[in-house]
């Protein structure tokens, strides 16, 4: 212990490149251009801490946030990223409603108390509740006297009230059960899940003093709670969830219906960040719900981060062009290498503690390591997550391989599908500039099996660096104890799987 803390304090035996060494004067380089030095290893991998800030006020237990793509991030992988312990941001290729109702499926989907619990009447039938748990997913629903909650609860339907009976058109009063267990309004979620433990029900109504419905707790709850520690919940013990917003003047609705909805964080999408629109859009949403947290991007400089900081970002979105699916940098011409971008933004972000999420180009775990080394707080992904069960598309076969869609959200295929403001464009006849492509992705399995290995991984190369959690880290890049070196092409070689006739690659890893 002794020995090892005198080599770890030694200065002068240092190798390598501070932060500032690494990316000062040099070509703009990339994750795969650097490799970072192991440091002094005197914890194990589980005792690394992978907390991090998504933005000034949202927490995630895990740095890892899925893009708001149309091939990414929908409800469903917005509602197991946040299980998982990070975010997903629930892209705006849809319509203002459609957008809002996938919002509100994240937000409804595991809460200690439901607090405003989809109800129906009496004289509603077996159909209406098909509809809602076509909608929502989910089955039970409790009865008030006119099916809101502004009256009485007289009963509730379950699926076992429902599943074996034929006729849909049934009115409720006559399948509903009309004994309740329930609890008055006050009482703790603790006391709400022992009643429910003891009386084996899936549902517990809690209720005022005049018997009116205030709010709903769920047994399945109980069991999500405790498969995941790590879940990014609001002081409701909702999932969190983030949903893409653009500057056009009509969003302005979409934001207010968002928040409306409980949208958790803001992010303002858009390739180059630095524009008038979005400065004058990140301050009047700073102004007229300072209670939001907003995203802003995306840039790659330091005189872009400024000035969006300065007009009120919580969170900065960081790259230009290093997405798998983008063509922005031979197009535009515009843009910048990924991990010095990441770097030099975050530098200047960290005096403002405002977190950088380092999006784009992160293909595989030692990606991620890198993104948080060079002082990213988070890594938003999206080909990393496409091709999951959780990614919006359904699975197709070509030539024998399982695949999903996937493609840019400025290719011409996306930038033609439906949507208020892509509508838009095609009304106006503007030519329209592709700066991504479209594709297909092979099947990844599910995020619930493959992030947790991600980020085990991570906690791994944390390890080797001798970082316990990702502030220490980039205390260590800022003062320049973290040191790197410079890859040649052939040291990128000789890192890769080599000389092998054929071998088996891991769910996610050697490229
Ligand atoms: P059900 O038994 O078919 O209603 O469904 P589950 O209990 O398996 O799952 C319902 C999930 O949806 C739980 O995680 C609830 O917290 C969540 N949920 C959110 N809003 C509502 C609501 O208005 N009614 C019901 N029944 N569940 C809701
Ligand atoms: P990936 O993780 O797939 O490497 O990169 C995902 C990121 O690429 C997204 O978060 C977004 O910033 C960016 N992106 C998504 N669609 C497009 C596109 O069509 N063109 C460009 N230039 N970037 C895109």
């Amino acid at each position: 212990m002794a020995r090892g803390k005198s080599v770890r304090s030694s200065g002068k035996l240092q190798d390598g490149l501070s932060g500032e060494e690494l990316f000062s004067k040099k070509p703009g380089i990339t994750y795969k251009d650097f490799l970072i030095l192991p440091g002094y290893i005197d914890f194990a991998p589980h005792e690394v801490n992978l907390e991090t800030q998504v933005s000034r006020n949202i927490r995630i237990k895990i740095p890892l946030v899925s893009s708001p793509m149309d091939t990414v991030t929908e409800s469903q992988m917005a509602i197991g990223l946040a299980l998982l312990g990070g975010i997903g941001i629930i892209h705006n290729n849809l319509s203002i409603e459609d957008q809002a109702a996938q919002v509100e499926k994240v937000k409804r989907f595991e809460n200690g108390f439901i607090t405003d619990p989809i109800v129906l009447s009496p004289r509603h039938t077996i159909a209406d509740v098909d509809r809602i748990t076509e909608q929502y997913g989910f089955s039970s629903v409790p009865i008030t006297e006119d099916g809101t909650l502004q009256t009485k609860l007289v009963g509730i339907v379950t699926n076992r009230d429902i599943d074996f009976e034929r006729d849909r058109s049934l009115p409720l009063e006559q399948v509903m059960t009309r004994e309740l267990i329930t609890a008055p309004r006050g009482v703790s979620l603790p006391e709400a899940n022992e009643i429910l433990r003891k009386s084996k029900k899936g549902k517990l109504p809690i209720v005022d003093k005049e018997g009116k419905l205030v709010a709903l707790v769920s047994r399945t709850d109980l069991v999500k709670n405790k498969e995941y520690p790590l879940a990014t919940k609001d002081e409701n013990k909702r999932l969190r969830v983030g949903a893409a917003v653009s500057t056009h003047p009509h969003d302005r609705e979409r934001i207010e219906v968002l928040i409306a909805r409980g949208v958790d964080l803001l992010v303002i999408d858009s390739a180059q960040g630095y524009s008038k629109y979005q400065i004058e859009l990140l301050k009047e949403i700073k102004k007229k719900y300072p209670e939001i947290d907003v995203m802003a991007g995306n840039v790659v400089t330091r005189e872009q981060a400024e000035a969006l900081i300065r007009a009120g970002a919580d969170s900065l979105r960081v790259g230009m062009g290093p997405g798998s699916i983008c063509i922005t940098q031979d197009t535009m011409a515009c843009g910048r290498a990924q991990a010095t971008a990441v770097y030099y933004t975050a530098k200047l972000a960290y005096k403002y503690k405002v977190p950088v999420i380092a999006d784009g180009g992160i293909t595989n775990i030692g990606d991620i390591a890198k993104a948080l080394a060079v002082g990213g707080s988070a890594g938003m992904v999206g080909s990393l997550l496409a091709g999951s069960k959780e990614a919006p598309g359904e699975y197709f076969y070509e030539n024998g391989v399982r695949l999903k869609k996937f493609r840019g959200m400025a290719s011409l295929e996306a930038m033609e599908a439906a949507g208020g403001a892509r509508r838009y464009n095609v009304e106006d006849q503007k030519i329209k500039v592709a700066q991504g492509v479209s594709g297909a992705v092979v099947d990844k399995g599910s995020i619930f099996d493959f992030v947790p290995y991600l980020m085990q991984g991570v906690r791994h190369a944390l390890q080797d660096i001798g970082c316990r959690d990702i502030p220490s880290l980039h205390q260590a890049l800022h003062s320049g104890k973290l040191r790197f070196e410079l890859r040649s092409i052939a040291a990128q070689v000789q890192g890769g799987v080599h000389g092998l006739y054929s071998y088996k690659k891991p769910i996610i890893g050697a490229d």
